[in-house]
């Protein structure tokens, strides 16, 4: 088995994922430090403590998430949940790496895309008009579906149900979607004139938004919408570097 520095494995995903870039509610890379040498590492979508103990148990010298620790707002201090999962990382001289908004992003391995390619949608542009960096995307299907049959490819795709709010036209060609939480996004979905918009979380007034204002809604799971960005990133980093790579699911039905 392949092993490489951490400080070569995270030069190369700082010019991969161009963090720098971000205004994001968290810090982006390294957030706790572990071993110096990496061979083994474990993805998932949030660094929570079942997916940490999977970790340990496969030797991981890296944990790679979506979700990571330290966002903007939340307790400082280093107990409960937080010590605890804190402590696993460091026993176990596991590196800890997150990247969240340039893993919604990015052009190849972000959530974004990742959910398109699936979803058989060719992307047309961005969801915010001027932001080159837009976390949401606009695109097509090459021939209409029925609303139904977007519903058959979510639960295809994701392995879950999503809801479906009907307010749209009876066949969806042109789509906007944003993985993870992005029910307000339902008005810029609006100004882009689409049929449907996909996106991980529902909030009660969305639900008469799409009906009042004709879209279709589907609220497919944040985390359901944002396992492929991670796990993407993970295969590549195996091929790349030769490294040991597991992605490890661990079911969240929200
Ligand atoms: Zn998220």
């Amino acid at each position: 088995m392949a092993s490489l520095s951490r400080t070569e494995l995270l030069h190369y995903l700082t010019n991969l994922l161009s963090p720098g870039e971000f205004k994001d509610y968290c810090e982006n890379g390294l957030q706790v430090e572990g071993g110096s040498e990496i061979s083994t590492i474990v993805t998932g979508v949030t660094a929570c403590q079942a997916l940490l103990d999977r970790a340990v148990e496969l030797n991981a010298d890296m944990v790679l998430v979506h979700h990571g620790y330290f966002w903007k707002g939340e307790p400082q201090s280093l107990v409960g949940m937080k010590g605890r999962r804190i402590r696993t990382l460091i026993k176990n001289d596991i590196n800890l790496v997150a990247y969240h908004l340039p893993l919604d992003v990015h052009p190849e391995f972000g959530n974004n895309v990742q959910l398109a390619n699936r979803l058989g949608i060719e992307i047309t542009g961005g969801l915010e008009a001027g932001n080159p960096n837009s976390v949401g995307l606009v695109g097509q299907f090459e021939n209409p579906i029925s609303p139904d049959e977007l519903s058959n490819r979510l639960r295809s795709v994701l392995n879950r149900d999503a809801l479906h709010i009907e307010g749209g036209p009876d066949e969806i060609s042109k789509v906007a979607w944003c993985t993870g939480s992005a029910d307000s996004y339902i008005y810029k979905a609006l100004a882009a004139n689409v049929d449907a918009f996909i996106t991980g979380e529902i909030s009660e007034p969305v639900v008469h938004t799409a009906r009042e204002e004709g879209i279709h809604f589907y609220s497919a799971g944040h985390h359901a919408t944002e396992r492929y960005g991670v796990k993407s990133l993970g295969e590549h980093l195996a091929v790349h570097f030769g490294l040991e790579h597991y992605f490890v699911d661990i079911d969240n039905p929200v």
